[in-house]
């Protein structure tokens, strides 16, 4: 970062979790950074990257708990950037998968804030991949769709009767709220309840769980799983190809915590 770069925003993927799975830039923008502003669902292995003199803000935003008000977040950093800092707002995953960047880019840019996005690996791919699942295979079909397990900003769900028929792989993210009806509405919609399924939770993380099952057991399973938020549901043939291949990093972390116990 040049001095030229001063006064500006850098919206940051932190990826899923484990910190080996940012990016060389993420890990660079971080240790040059006067602020950051980071979401909850941000591992804190991650943040051990932000440099010793950086102010860090939780600025939490997760399902059930009171979140930050998105004006509060908006006006730190424009402040922030005003003051010539270099501030980076860090999110899971890649920052304009589900992360309301393109809210904060709009924000930003309305205050005449140069605001740079640097990617990250988002859970969508990330959380399949943990265990051993390609979101798309030709073998199995012509794509993929990521999609929220919770209603848009017009309060109506996603067009499960249309995923049902779609043919790709559906990735959901936030659906373990309303697992038990996307489901019915994917039966509804013609889908096979024989489809394999997943539910992968905290993917790349010391807790990393999973189910793998199928369409009509997937609640159910979540249910005996113990599988928590945050989590990814996968439904489609892709599934099939599922391996046991716990990141060598969760294996890792198990076997310390086992040994400390
Ligand atoms: N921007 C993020 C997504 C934010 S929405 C990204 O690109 O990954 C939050 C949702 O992401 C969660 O409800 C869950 O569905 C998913 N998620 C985030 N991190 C996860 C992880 N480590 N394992 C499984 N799912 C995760």
């Amino acid at each position: 970062m040049s001095d030229r770069e001063r006064g500006k925003v850098w919206l940051v993927g932190a990826g899923p979790g484990d910190p080996e799975l940012l990016t060389v830039r993420a890990v660079r923008i971080l240790g040059d950074a006067d602020v950051v502003l980071s979401d909850d669902l941000v591992d804190p292995r991650v943040l051990a990257h932000v440099g010793a003199g950086a102010r860090v803000l939780q600025v939490g935003k997760r399902g059930g708990r009171p979140s930050t008000d998105q004006r509060f977040i908006d006006r730190v950093m424009v402040g922030a950037a005003r003051r010539g800092q270099r501030v980076v707002r860090l999110k899971g995953g890649d920052p304009f998968v589900f992360g309301r960047g393109g809210e904060e880019c709009d924000a930003l840019r309305a205050a005449g804030i140069d605001v740079e996005v640097v990617p990250g690996i988002t859970a969508g791919i990330a959380a399949p991949a943990a265990i051993g699942v390609p979101v798309t295979d030709r073998r199995h079909g012509p794509g993929v769709v990521f999609v929220t397990g919770q209603n848009g900003a017009d309060g109506r769900p996603p067009d499960w009767a249309a995923l049902a028929q779609s043919g790709l792989t559906l990735v959901v993210y936030m659906g373990l709220a309303n697992c038990s009806a996307i489901v019915a509405a994917l039966l509804a919609g013609g889908l096979a309840g024989d489809t394999p399924a997943a539910a992968i939770a905290g993917a790349h993380t010391a807790a990393q769980r999973h189910v793998v099952c199928t369409l009509a057991t997937l609640a159910d399973s979540v249910a005996a799983g113990e599988i928590a938020s945050p989590a990814i549901l996968v439904v489609g043939s892709v599934v099939g190809l599922a391996r046991e291949s716990i990141p060598a990093a969760v294996l890792a972390a198990r076997k310390e915590r086992r040994a400390s116990a």
